[in-house]
């Protein structure tokens, strides 16, 4: 398995549609560009201007799969046609009222009915922070007390997310919970624990956290939630990725004067993501694993790890994931050889999902990341499809 195969990689991708993502890839691996890029974004929607056209025939794109449920669909189609399947997401988030929370609940709970009806949907997602206020999250996270209005409000979070839960057990479409801000995140720990105490008492588990290893804590959280789901005898669905948020952790940690809970380097998090892995696969006889990577390495780990121990390449307790637009070469080489892949494939319009977007772009700039290799890729492509051509 070496992911080199860039006709399989390319094959949704028509020569004018690479050549976009090359021209993208090439533009976002450059931070200025990235920083300019996402601050004219946010103005250019603000004011409206005609500029919007140029995002949404680029990045937008690249990493969104339409406005609507129909255009996702569409891309839906495409992926399970080689093998690849998908979970949906409308990508609005951080919402700041009631109104717009509700509407969030309402798109969590069309995606899980059409998920329902559709063999290469076997997953949704929500995002916590879409159903409920940031500002919520963060007092609960860090065991303030609520007054009496934010206990109401409170109450509504949750209702959302029980409604979610509920129905996604109905239609039987499993459920993911984004990882967000560790500044967040304790109170939706707590949550999606008492979630799948409830649900994940079957063969499967039902509902699934997400557990950023770039934090230098999620080692020992990992360990005791292997430890509690034992006790209590349930089942754990794990998410396992290396996190979003690294620049808003450290700033906000400098800023306020704690230390980072962020690792001190990439290495750190590359050791801590094994350790993790590791952990999982020898203990998936309670748990399932979903690892959400870009990364060759980590992805070979599992494959490597599924060859030694003889398991097959579609063992059912295994998933790779990968963004839309993003670690092709990855997904479809993994699945023309039989594994379960699985792209995250987020829709809506522009102006909601620019956060997403531009999460996206900033995380390309990385030379750590996996941009570079992505490049030449689509760069080996080009060329084997131009000589193709003249042959
Ligand atoms: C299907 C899927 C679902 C996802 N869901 C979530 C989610 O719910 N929540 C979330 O937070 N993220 C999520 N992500 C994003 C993920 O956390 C990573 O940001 C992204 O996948 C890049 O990491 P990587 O493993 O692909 O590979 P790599 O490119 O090898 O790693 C890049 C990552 O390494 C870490 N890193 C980079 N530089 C440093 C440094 N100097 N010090 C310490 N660490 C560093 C950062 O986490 C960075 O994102 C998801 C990704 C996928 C593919």
């Amino acid at each position: 398995m070496k992911f080199e195969d860039t006709k399989i990689a390319y094959a949704l991708k028509s020569d004018q549609e690479l050549f976009r993502a090359y021209l993208i890839f090439k533009m976002i691996s450059k931070q200025i560009l990235v920083r300019l890029g996402g601050a004219l974004a946010l103005i250019v929607l603000r004011l409206g201007l005609p500029l919007k056209a140029i995002f949404r025939k680029t990045v937008y794109q690249q990493f969104c799969a339409g406005q609507a449920e129909d255009d996702s669909l569409k891309v839906v189609e495409s992926l399970a046609r080689l093998n690849v399947k998908s979970y949906m997401h409308f990508a609005a988030e951080g919402q700041k009222n009631e109104k717009g929370m509700d509407e969030s609940m309402k798109r969590v709970l069309e995606t899980l009915l059409l998920s329902k009806q559709n063999n290469a949907l076997p997953f949704a997602v929500f995002k916590a922070t879409a159903l409920g206020s940031v500002h919520l999250f963060e007092k609960q996270s860090a065991g303030m007390p609520l007054d009496a209005e934010e206990l109401l409000a409170w109450d509504r979070v949750m209702d959302r997310i029980t409604e979610c839960c509920e129905f996604a057990r109905q239609e039987n479409v499993r459920l993911l919970v984004d990882a967000e801000e560790s500044w967040l995140q304790a109170a939706i720990d707590e949550i999606v624990l008492s979630l799948m105490r409830k649900y994940n008492t079957g063969k499967q588990p039902f509902i699934f956290n997400t557990v950023q290893m770039y934090r230098k804590d999620r080692l020992t959280y990992l360990k005791t939630l292997f430890q509690t789901a034992e006790n209590e005898g349930f089942k754990l669905g794990i998410k396992l990725v290396r996190g979003a948020y690294i620049e808003k952790e450290n700033d906000r940690a400098l800023e306020k004067a704690y230390p980072s809970p962020i690792c001190d380097s990439k290495q750190e998090t590359d050791i801590n993501f094994d350790a993790g892995l590791d952990l999982i696969l020898s203990k998936l006889d309670q748990c399932e694993l979903f690892l959400g990577s870009h990364n060759e390495k980590s992805t070979m780990r599992v494959v490597q790890w599924m060859n030694e121990n003889k398991l097959s390449s579609d063992h059912a307790k295994i998933w790779f994931s990968q963004l839309y637009g993003m670690a092709d070469h990855i997904s479809f080489n993994l699945a023309a050889a039989g594994y379960q892949v699985i792209k995250y494939v987020p829709y809506g319009p522009l102006k909601e999902v620019l956060p997403y977007l531009i999460r996206r772009a900033e995380e390309n700039t990385s030379v750590q990341g996996q941009t570079p290799r992505e490049l030449n890729l689509i760069k080996k492509e080009l060329k084997r499809r131009k000589k193709a051509k003249a042959s």
